[in-house]
């Protein structure tokens, strides 16, 4: 490719998407198809011959030699196993390229090792994928050479779902059916269909790979568990929104064009607060798809990094003290004939359907902030959550100026009469054109804010999965539509209905708006006094997916059974007790074989060079200062590490479980930093060619 193209020529050419589906497909076959897509139709076994014929034609001309269901199982990355399309060889000794429609339907993969939370024993380990026609089949070229990648969910043997992707479609009906039922009683005829959209603003940091090499903690663990800050940080947010430097933007052009092929939509890229922290943001797409794209943005961030000797940090806290990394979920739902749902219109006052939907958002957000709070949580990003850089741990609605107005006269009045209005915003330079500002401000405080025409999630941390936070949007926006519905179908006079849920769901539920500072310690009591939820840490998060509330919840949708929940506490707890059990043994690995020996070597050193002086009668106290506390400082470490492990052996032995994981939180965390206290003390005073390991300035500003 030269090196110049058109976006256009190159945008979705390794996609199979619709364009190719309707040039390949025989007229008839493609409508069917269709017909399982938009409808959700069975699919017909003839119908899955004919894709997969056309489809593999279309894949070995694009030099794919392999397929492979790909899907998201709970470990929360990708998983694939790939099959050459090759037959047993004939008598004359060639083979042929086949692919069936029950292998595009259907897969088996031997997938005992990914976790099930108990679901399925290992002795029927069987899980199959099933292929998901409602999100594009796409060619991959890496150096294992092109695949077929066929989006697949994962169930088990009696059909629960094992991954992610299961719930996240049962969730689209579940609001597509609610929102339907909700518009007819609005009066609307004509919408078909529901779908929830999302665009998820990714953030990641970009190191140097000969520097990220050297650091175990990095290889992994993904963050850094030892480190001193720098001289200089992010205090003068001069890397926000600067000028890209050459190497990443070279880096973001190769990325940028990998994900264009695929049929990613990456528009916007910007450098984050921290320095060596940028975002990525495509345009946003139907939930399923954008999921699906999500993690084909995470792939490529990594692969591409990796070919131009950069890493790609997708942690949510690769540095303590330096901003942290999170994705931004944006969420709105439109109808198939263009109504966006969260669309107030110029407006809001007079616009009853954006009221009611408004209203319903707001009582489903409060009744099940656990759980929108629980659907973020990772072991990384509890670093993040009220830690004065991303949202806290609390959930609160921001809704502006103008919603908040609105919404002030409902409760106080019963009606609304009046919307503020944007003002022309004049920049007082006669060659700048002045321009509407918009009637809401930004509130970058806030974890669920209103922006224009959607609700930004912004809990979400940089390396998880989108798929649970939109599981649970559309899950809790579908029960509160659905009660709505309930009351106005038995109404006798529907519009009043409508106007008294409206007022009452605003009174009821007017403690999660919060347009303030979601940064200060003022929010944190007020909160409490309000009564809603502050779930600190990701062991306190598990437990609001079982609660009745919850079960109740998904039940009712057939999103989850309570057994899925359940087997989903049961695989959180674990992958949070060990994910910390690895953090701790990287840090005994690096303590005991690099850092603390490191320290001593430097602590002789200073030794001998008191020796040294004090022989040639010269002064010697500055060096027996340094001495001292360099080696009081590495017993500290010593001391530390020892507990370090022996804490963590214990943990080891503990039964998997809640229990366990509250161990390692609270008993072996403590003891991480305990350890790392005197380690971070000592780079701050050691002498550099002693240290062992590149140290923060090294691995962010010198990329
Ligand atoms: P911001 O000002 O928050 O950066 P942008 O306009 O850049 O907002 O959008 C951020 C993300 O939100 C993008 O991925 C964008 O495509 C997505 N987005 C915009 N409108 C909608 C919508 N109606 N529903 C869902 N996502 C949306
Ligand atoms: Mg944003």
């Amino acid at each position: 490719m030269s090196e110049y193209y058109n976006v256009a020529d190159i945008f979705g050419e390794d996609v199979f998407n619709d364009t190719v589906m309707k040039e390949r497909l025989p007229k008839k076959i493609y409508k069917e198809l269709h017909k399982t897509i938009d409808e959700g139709k069975e699919l017909d076994p003839m119908v899955a011959e004919v894709v997969a014929g056309a489809m593999k034609d279309w894949a070995i001309e694009k030099g794919a030699t392999h397929y492979t269901h790909w899907f998201q199982p709970l470990t929360g990355v990708t998983a694939e196993k790939h099959d050459s399309f090759i037959s047993a060889p004939g008598a004359d000794g060639k083979i042929l390229m086949e692919f069936s429609g029950k292998e595009l339907i259907k897969g088996e993969p031997d997938a005992s090792s990914f976790p099930s939370g108990g679901l399925r024993a290992t002795f029927e380990a069987r899980g199959y994928t099933a292929w998901d026609c409602t999100s594009p089949a796409f060619v991959r070229h890496d150096a294992a050479g092109a695949i077929l990648c066929i989006p697949t969910a994962f169930c088990s043997y009696t059909g629960e779902a094992l991954d992610k992707k299961t719930p996240l479609l049962r969730s689209m009906e579940a609001i597509n059916t609610q929102s339907l039922r909700l518009l007819r009683l609005l009066g609307n005829t004509t919408s078909k269909k529901v779908t929830p959209s999302a665009g998820p603003e990714q953030e990641y940091f970009i190191v140097n790979r000969e520097k990220y090499l050297q650091r175990k903690d990095l290889i992994y663990t993904g963050r850094t568990l030892f480190g001193a800050m720098p001289p200089k940080g992010q205090e003068l947010d001069d890397h926000y929104f600067g000028t890209i430097r050459e190497r990443i933007a070279a880096y973001m052009r190769e990325v940028n064009t990998e994900l264009w092929k695929l049929g990613v939509s990456a528009k916007t890229q910007h450098n984050e607060v921290a320095p060596a922290q940028h975002e990525l943001a495509p345009i946003y797409a139907e939930v399923n798809v954008a999921v699906d794209n999500n993690q084909l943005v995470m792939e490529t961030l990594k692969k591409v990094a990796e070919r131009q000797g950069l890493t790609c940090l997708l942690h949510e806290k690769p540095f303590a003290g330096v901003n942290g990394s999170g994705k931004h979920n944006n969420w709105s739902i439109v109808t198939d004939d263009g109504i966006n749902l969260i669309d107030p219109g110029k407006t809001p006052h007079e616009n009853i359907q954006f009221l009611l939907v408004l209203a319903c958002i707001l009582k489903a957000v409060d009744t099940h902030a656990d759980l929108l709070r629980e659907s973020a949580a990772d072991v990384g990003n509890d670093h993040r959550l009220g830690a004065n850089e991303a949202p806290p741990a609390i959930i609160s609605i921001f809704l502006g100026d103008q919603l908040e107005d609105v919404v002030e006269q409902l409760i106080s009045t019963g009606s609304a009469t009046s919307s503020k209005q944007g003002e022309v915003l004049a920049t007082g330079v006669k060659t700048l054109p002045d321009f509407m500002k918009d009637a809401t401000d930004r509130n970058r405080t806030s974890p669920f804010a209103f922006t224009g025409n959607k609700f930004e999630f912004r809990m979400v941390g940089s390396s998880d999965s989108i798929a649970e936070p939109n599981t649970v949007l559309n899950a809790i926006v579908a029960e509160a539509f659905a009660e709505a519905c309930d009351e106005i179908e038995k109404a006798a006079d529907k519009d009043d209905c409508i106007h008294n849920l409206i007022k009452k769901y605003l009174t009821e539920h007017q403690r999660i708006i919060f347009n303030g500072n979601g940064y200060s310690e003022d929010w944190v009591v007020e909160a409490e006094k309000r009564g809603l939820p502050n779930l600190t840490s990701m062991v306190d998060a598990i437990p609001s997916l079982v609660t009745d509330k919850a079960v109740t919840l998904f039940t009712k949708f057939g999103i989850f059974t309570k057994a899925e929940l359940e087997s989903r506490v049961e695989i959180q707890y674990e992958a949070y007790a060990k994910a910390i059990n690895i953090e701790a043994r990287t840090m005994i690995d690096m303590a005991g074989k690099q850092l603390v020996p490191s320290c001593v070597k430097y602590t002789k050193a200073l030794a001998d060079t008191v020796i040294a002086l004090k022989t040639a009668d010269a002064d010697y106290s500055v060096a027996k200062e340094m001495l001292d506390e360099a080696a009081a400082l590495t017993a500290d470490a010593k001391v530390a590490l020892a507990k370090l492990i022996e804490v963590t052996a214990a943990g080891a032995e503990m039964e998997e479980g809640r229990e366990q994981a509250v161990y390692y939180r609270d008993v072996v965390k403590a003891a991480m930093n305990e350890l790392r206290a005197p380690i971070d003390a000592l780079e701050m005073i050691v002498d550099k060619e002693f240290w062992p390991m590149p140290s923060y300035g090294d691995l962010i500003f010198e990329v």
